[in-house]
C-alpha cells in the first residue's frame, strides 16, 4: 500500500507509474463523497487518458465503481443475458432485440443510457411512447425484470454513483474516448445486473467512437476479460456503423422501425444485426437451438407479444404497437433529392446524426429537451443507385428555422460516385 495523497497518485500516473489498489479505491471513494474536487480528478482522468490502465489498475478501478452504489436483485429461474452497444446513429436494435430475446426463456435486464452529441439514446426513443418510464428505482428495475423477464429503463442514482461524476468530468474534459475508462465505465454498469452473459456490440466507423477496426479490437478484447474476470460469460461483435443502422434517425420514427423488425417487415441490415445479436446473446447464456428459437420468436408474433408487455409493464401505451400512428409525429417534411447520378457511395453516420440532433431529435448538452416526433428518414443507402432528382432523405420537423441547417449536413453526408461501391459487411468480427 503506498498512503499516497490524491495529488501524489496524480503525479504518479502522469509520470508512467502504476497505481496500488490503495490509490484507486482511495480516488473513486473520494469522487463520490466529492472530497476530491473536480480539478483533481479531472487532472487524474487526463493522466489516465495519456498514460492507460494496467490490468490490475482496471480490474480495480471496474469494481471500485460497481462498489460505489447498489446492486440490483433480480432474482430469475433462467439466465440473465443483456446487450450493450457502444453507441450509433439509427441504432433501435435494443428495442426490438431485448423483448425478442425475453419471449425466447432468458431474463433481458437491460440498463440503457440516453443520446449525446450525434448519437441516439434507447431511453429518450422509449419515452416517444406516451407513459413510458424509464426512471425506476432499484427495486422496481427489480420486480418488473423478475415478472415480465424484460425491463429497459435508466440507470439510477443510487446504481454506479461513480460514474455519473466521473463521465460527466470526462465529457467536459475531453477525456471520454479512452479504452480504460469507457469499458470500466460501460461494464461497471453492466456487472451490477448481476448477469450470467453479456453480448457487446462494439460499433466502428465513422458513426461511432472507434473509427477503426484496430481500435475497436483492443476495447472489445478488454471488455470481453473485465466480464470474464467478474464470471459473466462475455462476447463481443465488431459491427459497421459508417452509415446509419437502417432508415429512420429520431426517436418516435425509430420506435415504428423497431416494430417493423417483430414484424418481420423491417430493413435488412436492422433485421440481421437484430437476430445475430439475439442469437448470440442466447448461445452465451448456453441456451440451445439459438437459431431456431430466435426464428421461432419473431415468425410467431411472440417478439412483438413481448414488447406490448414490457411497454405495459413500465407504464406506456402498448397500442402503439399495432397502431404506431399514435407515437408523436412532426409537422413539416422536407425532401433532400440528388443533384448526381451514379450510386450513393457513403453516407456519413455522424453528418446525419448531427442533422438530426439539430431537427431538436437530440441534444447538445444534457439539459437540452428532446422533440420525440422529429427525425430523418433515410431513402437511399449505400450501393442504392439514384437518378438526378430522386430523394434521398426526408427531413420531418416542428420548427421550420432549424431546417436550413439540417437540411445542409443531410447534403453534405451523401456521396454519389460513378462506381457502385463494394459491399461492406455489417458483421466484421466476433471476439470471445
Ligand atoms: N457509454 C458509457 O456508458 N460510458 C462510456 O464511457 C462511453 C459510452
Amino acid at each position: 500500500m503506498s498512503g499516497r495523497s490524491v495529488r501524489e497518485a496524480i503525479r504518479h500516473k502522469r509520470n508512467g507509474g502504476e497505481l496500488d489498489a490503495e490509490d484507486v479505491r482511495n480516488f473513486v471513494a473520494g469522487v463520490v463523497s466529492r472530497s476530491i474536487p473536480d480539478y483533481q480528478a479531472a487532472a487524474m482522468l487526463m493522466a489516465i487518458y495519456f498514460r492507460g490502465m494496467s490490468d490490475p489498475e482496471l480490474a480495480t478501478l471496474t469494481a471500485a465503481m460497481i462498489e460505489s452504489g447498489e446492486r440490483l436483485s433480480i432474482p430469475s429461474a433462467v439466465p440473465k443475458v443483456d446487450k450493450h452497444s457502444t453507441g450509433g446513429v439509427g441504432d433501435k436494435v435494443s428495442l426490438s432485440l431485448a423483448p425478442l430475446v425475453a419471449a425466447c426463456g432468458v431474463t433481458v435486464p437491460m440498463m440503457s443510457g440516453r443520446g449525446l452529441g450525434h448519437t441516439g439514446g434507447t431511453l429518450d426513443k422509449l419515452e416517444s411512447i406516451r407513459g413510458f418510464r424509464t426512471a425506476l428505482s432499484p427495486k422496481e428495475f427489480g420486480r418488473i425484470a423478475t415478472r415480465h423477464r424484460v425491463i429497459i429503463a435508466g440507470q439510477s442514482d443510487r446504481i454506479v454513483p461513480a460514474d455519473r461524476i466521473l463521465y460527466a468530468l470526462r465529457d467536459s474534459t475531453a477525456t471520454v474516448s479512452s479504452v480504460p475508462l469507457i469499458s470500466s465505465s460501460i461494464m461497471s454498469k453492466k456487472l451490477v445486473e448481476g448477469l450470467d452473459a453479456l453480448v457487446l456490440d462494439i460499433k466502428v466507423g465513422t458513426g461511432a467512437f472507434m473509427e477503426t477496426v484496430d481500435e475497436a479490437r483492443v476495447l472489445a478484447r478488454t471488455m470481453v476479460e473485465i466480464g470474464r474476470s467478474h464470471g459473466v460469460a462475455t462476447r463481443a461483435l465488431l459491427t459497421a456503423m459508417d452509415q446509419p443502422l437502417g432508415r429512420e434517425v429520431g426517436n418516435a420514427n425509430e420506435v415504428v422501425e423497431a416494430i417493423a423488425v417483430l414484424r418481420g417487415t423491417g430493413p435488412a441490415d436492422l433485421a440481421l444485426l437484430v437476430r445475430t445479436l439475439g442469437i448470440q446473446m442466447l448461445e452465451t447464456a448456453g441456451v440451445d437451438g439459438a437459431a431456431q428459437r430466435i426464428d421461432r420468436s419473431l415468425e410467431s408474433g411472440a417478439g412483438l407479444a413481448k414488447l406490448a408487455e414490457m411497454i405495459k409493464a413500465q407504464g406506456g401505451d402498448p397500442r402503439v404497437v399495432e397502431q404506431p400512428d399514435r407515437l408523436p409525429g412532426a409537422a413539416h417534411a422536407r425532401r433532400i433529392r440528388t443533384t448526381g447520378e451514379g450510386y450513393v457511395t457513403s453516407i456519413d453516420a455522424r453528418g446525419i446524426g448531427l442533422a438530426a440532433m439539430s431537427l431538436g431529435a437530440g441534444r447538445a448538452t444534457m439539459e437540452d429537451r428532446i422533440d420525440h416526433g422529429v427525425g430523418i428518414t433515410l431513402s437511399a443507402k449505400v450501393g442504392d443507385e439514384v437518378r438526378r432528382g430522386d430523394v434521398l432523405a426526408t427531413l420531418r420537423f416542428n420548427d421550420p428555422g432549424l431546417a436550413a441547417r439540417a437540411s445542409g449536413l443531410v447534403e453534405r453526408s451523401y456521396v454519389i460516385g460513378g462506381l457502385r461501391p463494394d459491399r461492406r459487411p455489417l458483421i466484421l468480427e466476433t471476439i470471445s
